[in-house]
């Protein structure tokens, strides 16, 4: 059995896993399909204290890995399925690891690109549909690309893209953007940007050779129009990676962990939670590793509390 377990490794789960192994207590992290979380799929962080001149997101995550296994942390890959929060110690179903115990979890399992929902989608995913730029941009080269999405997680995709596309276009349901004013900015000033703001996405036509267009409502005119391009971005935002908790931990109206606020504990004492899993609101690298750093400070005094409370009850 575990003193904790980490389950999830973006900049919260690295970090949690930093302050750990440096108190000695040799955390396990159970690292999923996307190791290093998020960042991984982006390119340059602008953001993130201490580099003046950015560093790639990739790079970022292998540093931040590097740092916690020099002191200890164990990583191991697997998917987890199922987590028993009933009682302590915690058990986890792990793919490929089978059932493990802990007696305090952190979970930073972040949150996943969200897709629209639209006939013609999920099916030509890898076909044209893609929900990461810094992935499947080099396929573009030249080509005509739709970015689906009015944040800055549109911005940045759409600005990426121009690397490779002869033309990018915006489309977003609203004529407002939510993105930053930066953003927004630096993607006006890209000549090879263009906006069809306005535009409920439909349906992406397709056929057997990829992506045709992507079909939206004008919602001025009420017409439905065909944008014809090669390749179509969802970027909408990401749900927060919960499912395999099965509603043991409290959650908010869009399935974030609920924690006491000013810390990382979950309604489960014990059970902590950080990162993008637990922030609908900032959702940046830093203050993902912020809450990171919180939960093993908390996961820190708890078991301190509960050894000290069995010493005294012997
Ligand atoms: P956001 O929630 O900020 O934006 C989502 C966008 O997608 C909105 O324009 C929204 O429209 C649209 N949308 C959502 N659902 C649908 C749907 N079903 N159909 C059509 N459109 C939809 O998400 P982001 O991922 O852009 O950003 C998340 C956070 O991450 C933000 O805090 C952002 O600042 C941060 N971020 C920072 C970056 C950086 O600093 N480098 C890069 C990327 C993200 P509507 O406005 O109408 O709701």
């Amino acid at each position: 059995m575990r003193k904790t377990i980490i389950v999830g490794t973006g900049p919260a789960g690295l970090t949690a896993a930093i302050y750990l192994a440096r108190a000695n207590l040799n955390p396990l992290v159970i690292e999923g399909p996307e190791p290093g979380g998020q960042l991984t799929t982006t390119t340059e962080v602008e953001n993130f204290p201490g580099f003046p001149d950015g560093i790639m997101g990739p790079e970022l995550m292998a540093n931040m890995r590097k740092q916690a296994e020099r002191f200890g942390a164990e990583f191991k890959t697997g998917w987890v399925t199922e987590v028993d929060a009933s009682k302590r110690p915690f058990t986890l179903k792990v793919e490929g690891l089978g059932e493990l115990q802990a007696e305090t979890l952190i979970i930073s399992t972040g949150a996943s690109a969200k897709y629209l929902g639209i006939p013609g989608e999920r099916d030509n995913v890898g076909r044209g549909v893609s929900t990461c730029a810094t992935c499947d941009g080099f396929f573009f080269r030249g080509k005509k690309i739709v970015v689906v999405g009015g944040g800055d997680s549109a911005m940045e995709e759409a600005s990426f893209l121009t690397r490779f596309a002869s033309e990018v276009v915006v489309v977003n349901r609203r004529e407002e953007l939510r993105a930053s004013k930066i953003m927004q900015a630096r993607a006006r000033d890209n000549a090879k940007i263009s906006w069809a703001l306005g535009r409920t996405p439909l349906e992406v036509v397709a056929d057997d050779k990829g992506v045709k267009g992507l079909k939206a409502l004008n919602n001025a005119t009420g017409q439905e129009e065909l944008l014809e391009t090669d390749g179509v971005f969802i970027a909408i935002g990401h749900t927060p990676n919960t499912k395999f908790l099965g509603g043991q931990l409290t959650t908010d109206d869009h399935g974030y962990l609920v924690v006491k606020p000013g810390t990382t504990e979950t309604n489960v004492p014990g059970i902590f939670a950080c990162g993008d899993v637990q922030d609908n609101r900032y959702r940046q690298a830093i203050s993902a590793a912020g809450t990171g750093c919180m939960a093993a400070l908390d996961a820190e005094r708890f078991l301190e509390a509960s050894e000290a409370f069995s010493a005294a009850t012997v």
